[in-house]
Formats: structure tokens, C-alpha cells, sequence
């Protein structure tokens, strides 16, 4: 991916240091881009997938340990990237974190947890981001959404209210920036296997009483017409779609990728 002048275009993926983030920063610096990656783990794995993926790509490739539940830590990530790679022309917003519980028993520390980590951070880093993008008249806004910012699921509050949210935020700043070649978009993933899923199993397990060994099919797959598992390279392409000169007219879309889920 290349601008007018046929530079590598600057990206920033949150939640890159595993699954749809991970696979979505492997194929945005596959096309050509810079990227700064963001997430958790262990440092010495992430600097060796950072080599990794520069090695292959020929850009590069740098990254944040921001812990995004913390705005000031969203705001100096998105200053750190600008520092590191010039000014921001993509932005994903696609880190996190999911609780499965009761409504009635939900932790009041994990409500506050999850609306800061999947919407509150969003907010902060597009507001960083579009200053730039706006005087540039280019910019790429994905939001990593979920089937479950389209429709309810038990258990989950915190979760589907955040990626109704998200949806909300696209829809909004899509409208507010349009004018300025910039669009915004969200993605919707049914099913992927990664860690916030298998995380997930022995908690939906406690809340639904079934074995955990039958959680993944009856809690997941069930639901997807497919009926299989969606590889996270598949809902990577669609945001590298997104991100492309190509997408120019596609702007406060959700974009489901979810395996027929939100058809029935
Ligand atoms: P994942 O657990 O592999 O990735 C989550 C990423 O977010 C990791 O890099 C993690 O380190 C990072 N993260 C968590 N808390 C953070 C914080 N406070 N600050 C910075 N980074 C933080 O799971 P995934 O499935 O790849 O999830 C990526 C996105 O996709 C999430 O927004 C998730 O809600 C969404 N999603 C996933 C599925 C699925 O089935 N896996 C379905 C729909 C939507």
C-alpha cells in the first residue's frame, strides 16, 4: 500500500501481538506498509515477531507496549508512532479483552475494563489520529467490531454493549470526516480461534453448565452457518481491503465476517 508519491503508507494496529491483529499486521506491511504493532505479551517474543515480519516486508516495523485501558498511554502510542514512522495514514483499532459472566454478578472492575480497552481507547487514538489525516486529505479508520456489536448474547454485557458502541463511533465519525477522504469502517468477525475464544471456554463452561470440551461447538460454531472456525487471515483481508485506495466509497459500514452468524 502506497501513497501518490508511492511511499509506503504508516499504519498502527492495536492488539497486534496475537491473533486478528497479529494477522492483520503481517498483511498490511505484506502490501507495503509501516507498521507499529501494540499489545501484550512476552517482550522477547514480540521483538522477535517484529523482526519477523519486517524480514519478510522490507518495512518497518516498530512497537508500542501501550496499555490502551489507560488514555494517556493511547495518546503517547499514537505520538510514538508519528515519531517512528511519519504521520498516521491507517488506523486499526482492533485490541480487546472479553469477561463472561452474569449481568447480575458481572465485576464492576471488568465493566470499566472493557468499555476502556474496546471503545474508550478507540475514541483516543482516532482523535489523535485524524489531525494528521485530515491535512494529509487521506486516512483509514477499521474498527474491529464483532457479530456481537450487531446482535445480543447471555452473559456478555460488557462485551456486546462495547461493540455496539464501536459500531456507533464508526457510524458517527464516517459521517464527520468523509468530506476529508478519510473513511471509517468497522469489522464484524463471527468465530475466530484465538486467545480471547480460548480464554473464554472454561468461563462459558461455569456460566452455561455445559463441558467445556462441547462449549466451543455449542457456544460458536453452532451459530455459524459454515460451521467452521474463521482463520484470522480471513477477517485480516477484509481490513486490508478496507485500507486500500480501492475502498474509497466504503465508509460507516459493518462488515460482517462471521460465517453466515448475523444471517439467521
Ligand atoms: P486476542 O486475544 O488474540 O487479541 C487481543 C489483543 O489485544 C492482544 O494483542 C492483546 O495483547 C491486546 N490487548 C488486550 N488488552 C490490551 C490493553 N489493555 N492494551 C493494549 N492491548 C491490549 O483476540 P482476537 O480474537 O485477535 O481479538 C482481536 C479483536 O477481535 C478484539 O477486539 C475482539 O473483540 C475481536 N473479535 C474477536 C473474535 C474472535 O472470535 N476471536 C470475534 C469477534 C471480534
Amino acid at each position: 500500500m502506497r501513497n501518490r508519491n508511492a511511499a509506503p503508507r504508516n499504519a498502527v494496529v492495536t492488539g497486534s501481538t496475537t491473533g486478528i491483529g497479529l494477522a492483520t499486521a503481517r498483511e498490511l506491511a505484506r502490501q507495503g506498509c509501516h507498521v507499529m504493532l501494540n499489545g501484550f505479551g512476552d517482550r522477547a517474543e514480540i521483538d522477535r515477531l517484529c523482526a519477523d515480519i519486517a524480514a519478510q516486508s522490507g518495512t518497518t516495523i516498530v512497537y508500542s507496549g501501550a496499555d490502551l485501558s489507560r488514555p494517556e498511554e493511547a495518546r503517547a502510542m499514537m505520538a510514538e508512532a508519528a515519531a517512528a514512522l511519519g504521520p498516521i495514514d491507517i488506523l486499526v483499532n482492533n485490541a480487546g479483552v472479553q469477561h463472561v459472566a452474569a449481568v447480575h454478578e458481572f465485576p464492576d472492575d471488568k465493566w470499566d475494563l472493557l468499555l476502556a480497552v474496546n471503545l474508550s481507547a478507540a475514541f483516543h487514538t482516532i482523535k489523535a489520529a485524524l489531525p494528521a489525516m485530515r491535512e494529509r486529505r487521506w486516512g483509514r479508520i477499521v474498527n474491529t467490531a464483532s457479530v456481537l456489536g450487531m446482535v445480543g448474547a447471555p452473559h456478555k454485557p460488557a462485551y456486546v454493549a462495547t461493540k455496539h458502541g464501536i459500531i456507533g463511533l464508526t457510524k458517527s465519525v464516517a459521517i464527520e470526516v468523509a468530506e476529508h477522504g478519510i473513511t471509517c469502517n468497522a469489522v464484524c468477525p463471527g468465530t475466530v480461534l484465538t486467545p480471547i475464544i480460548e480464554k473464554q471456554i472454561a468461563q462459558q463452561a461455569q456460566v452455561t453448565g455445559l463441558p467445556e470440551e462441547r462449549v466451543l461447538q455449542a457456544v460458536f460454531l453452532d451459530r455459524m452457518p459454515t460451521g467452521r472456525l474463521i482463520p484470522p487471515e480471513e477477517v485480516a483481508a477484509a481490513i486490508a481491503f478496507l485500507c486500500s485506495d480501492a475502498a474509497a466509497s466504503i465508509t460507516g459500514t459493518a462488515i460482517p465476517v462471521d460465517g453466515g452468524y448475523t444471517t439467521h
